[in-house]
């Protein structure tokens, strides 16, 4: 059988392009979503085109349930996990601090933190060894804020990024003896939907210029990074915040 990976938040941006990667390297693929059908549909059709078995779950990951209900799903339908990407997350519009409500905070946080523990929680109960499972990768979807603090913006959403590096590098302490690597990689700015999500057109060009490379980046190259962590070639990498962000 082959490798499986499951990606909450795959059926745009980031995690889209990491789910059409993974099924050309012969990963069988589950992703996520909440609200786009259609994109999730197409992701799944692209990994079928790429050779692999797929499926979309509606699955919000700031819903425990919903959570647990998507990994039940994955074994039900492949027998086994491999790899898990923590991918999905949102943000919310520019705004100073002083400017934001405990109604924002407890969004952002449901489902940046809570959503990605739970996830993590779940993926840790179905793949160590402690569990009688045979090992596998979790790989954190970060940003590149948890170490800018994103000023003037969202603090809120740089904050929950500071707490998922956290949690990258405690859990792959707790688990690194029962067979799971724990590791995060950290965007800068790329090229998805998620900036329309900020208020600010063109978010993107208007930042590039304190990119030392100047330019934005692509999802495909995040996949990248998102793969390579994930895959055996790392296989003696575990706790690692890996910078995707042009030099930022
Ligand atoms: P995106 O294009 O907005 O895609 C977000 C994905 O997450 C979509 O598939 C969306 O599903 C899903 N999602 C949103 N809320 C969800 C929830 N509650 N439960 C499950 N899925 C949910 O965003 P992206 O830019 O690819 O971002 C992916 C990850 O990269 C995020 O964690 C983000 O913080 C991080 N990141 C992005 C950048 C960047 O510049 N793009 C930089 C640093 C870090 P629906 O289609 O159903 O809405």
């Amino acid at each position: 059988m082959g490798r499986v990976m499951l990606i909450t938040g795959g059926s745009r941006g980031i995690g889209a392009a990491t789910a059409v990667l993974a099924a050309g390297r012969g990963y069988d693929v589950v992703v996520s979503f909440v609200r786009d059908a259609d994109a999730a549909a197409e992701v799944v059709e692209r990994c079928a085109a790429a050779g692999a078995d797929a499926e979309a779950v509606r699955a919000d990951v700031g819903e425990e349930a919903d959570v647990v209900a998507l990994f039940d799903e994955t074994i039900d339908r492949f027998g086994r996990l491999d790899a898990v990407v923590n991918n999905a997350g949102i943000l919310h519009t520019a705004a100073r601090l002083d400017e934001i409500g405990v109604e924002r905070l407890d969004e952002v946080c449901r489902v940046n933190i809570v959503g990605a523990f739970v996830t993590a929680r779940e993926a840790v109960r179905r793949m160590s060894t402690r569990h009688g499972g045979r090992g596998g990768a979790i790989v954190n979807v970060s940003s590149a804020a948890s170490y800018l603090g994103s000023p003037n913006e969202f603090i809120d959403y740089a904050a929950t990024k500071g707490a998922l590096d956290t949690m990258t590098i405690g859990l792959a302490k707790e688990v690194a003896t029962e067979g799971i690597r724990v590791n995060a990689v950290r965007p800068g700015l790329i090229h998805t939907d998620i900036h329309a999500s900020s208020g600010i057109v063109d978010r993107v060009e208007r930042l590039a210029p304190n990119v030392p490379m100047q330019r934005g980046g692509e999802a495909d190259g995040v996949a990248e990074t998102i793969l390579w962590l994930a895959s055996d070639a790392a296989s003696y990498v575990t706790g690692t915040l890996v910078n995707v962000s042009g030099g930022r």
